[in-house]
């Protein structure tokens, strides 16, 4: 695996903590420009790359991320895609896992490392994370096989020791350094004094691929989470609702609902106008299985579909990524059901190398836990 002097990266920097600076009279943290944000990184320059740098005017706290922004970068990638060998995104931690599963769907056809990472505190800090995630970021952008192809063909997210494919991510915690997770997919690769790659987890690199980008989001949709004393009036008319085309419901356990006839028939309802209701569960490990229990069978009367194992992230940005494709009501549930970019799990298919990876994984996270302890 090697990094040759001709591997060039490009850096964006959409914003976020990494990036911010404190206000001595507020105590609130602003965003600070990227010259000064390079300068808390001169380690930058002891790599043999050729960094380049492209940055937001003015840098966002990522709460304000929207898909215009989202088309915003597969542009900068798109047309910068043959001069970098791979991408490194700064982005604030609060809806990263949002961006790289949206990108992961709108680069169709990626063969090239697209690295997001942020940090929990300030890159300026004294205790910063940011520098550890910047520049193994950077690191795994620029990895390469013996061959010359990337080690990391497709949108991750490095944190705090852990590369994961962006669209099994979910941040976990607002105040610790471990503060994302891929609970459904193991890690892709393990930072210690070497970075461990695990390479049957990583996409395989297709030399005959070709980047397509998409641009268009569709975001007439809703999260719909259920809770025990949910109440029909409002349900019913927000699932009336016409401009709504889709739904993410987020069920308990395994798939469940309440036996409501009235929600029933709602949804119901809502899917025979064409709203396409995707089912995932409230558990953050695990799947949906409607069949399991009568209180999912009804669901799969009412038309909706399982969306397996996905994360909230992947499940909300590829709906509205088949929605803005314009595809018909039936295409977008098909495609729903299938996997494509990696954001759901194809039960059975390698899963007895699967649990023992993860158990590995749990292994080392055990022995690291008692160290620090
Ligand atoms: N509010 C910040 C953001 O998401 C938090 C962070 O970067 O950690 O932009």
């Amino acid at each position: 695996m090697s990094a040759s002097s001709q591997t060039s990266i490009l850096l964006i920097y959409t914003g976020g903590t990494i990036g911010m600076i404190q206000n001595p009279e507020t105590g609130a943290l602003g965003n600070f420009n990227f010259d000064q944000l390079l300068l808390q990184v001169p380690e930058i320059k002891q790599f043999n790359l050729d960094i380049f740098a492209y940055a937001f005017e003015p840098p966002i706290d990522s709460s304000d991320m929207s898909p215009d922004l989202w088309a915003e970068l597969v542009r900068i990638i798109y047309s910068n895609y043959e001069k970098y060998d791979g991408f490194v995104i700064l982005h604030g931690t609060d809806t990263m896992a949002f961006t790289a599963s949206a990108l992961s769907f709108m680069l169709e056809g990626l063969m090239k490392p697209v690295i997001l990472t942020g940090s929990q505190l300030p890159i300026g800090a004294l205790r910063t994370d940011g520098k550890e995630n910047l520049l193994t970021a950077i690191e795994i952008a620029a990895a390469k096989n013996d061959d010359g192809t990337p080690v990391v063909p497709e949108v991750c997210i490095f944190f705090h020791e852990k590369l994961m494919r962006g669209n099994r991510t979910t941040k976990i915690s607002a105040e610790n350094f471990d503060a994302f997770e891929s609970n459904n997919y193991p890690i892709l690769a393990h930072s210690g004094i070497e970075i461990q790659y695990y390479r049957h987890f990583i996409r395989p690199y297709d030399p005959k691929a070709t980047l397509k980008p998409h641009y268009k989001m569709n975001a007439d949709i809703i999260i719909f989470s259920l809770f025990p004393g949910i109440q029909p009036t409002i349900v019913k008319k927000i699932l009336k609702s016409p401009d709504l085309k889709g739904i993410i419901f987020r069920t308990f356990g395994s798939g469940n609902a309440p036996r409501f006839s009235w929600l029933t028939q709602s949804l119901t309802e809502a899917t025979q106008a064409g709203k396409v209701i995707v089912n995932i569960t409230q558990c953050s490990t695990g799947s949906v299985k409607m069949h399991l229990y009568e209180t999912g069978c009804q669901l799969l009367e009412a038309g909706i579909i399982s969306g397996h194992d996905s994360t909230v992230e992947a499940a909300i940005t590829k709906l509205m990524y088949l929605i803005g494709q314009e595809l018909p009501p039936e295409s977008i549930r098909a495609e729903m059901k299938r996997s494509i970019a990696g954001e759901i799990g194809v039960p059975g298919k390698r899963k007895k190398e699967t649990e023992e990876i993860r158990k590995k994984q749990e292994e080392r996270g055990s022995i690291l836990e008692k160290r620090n302890t």
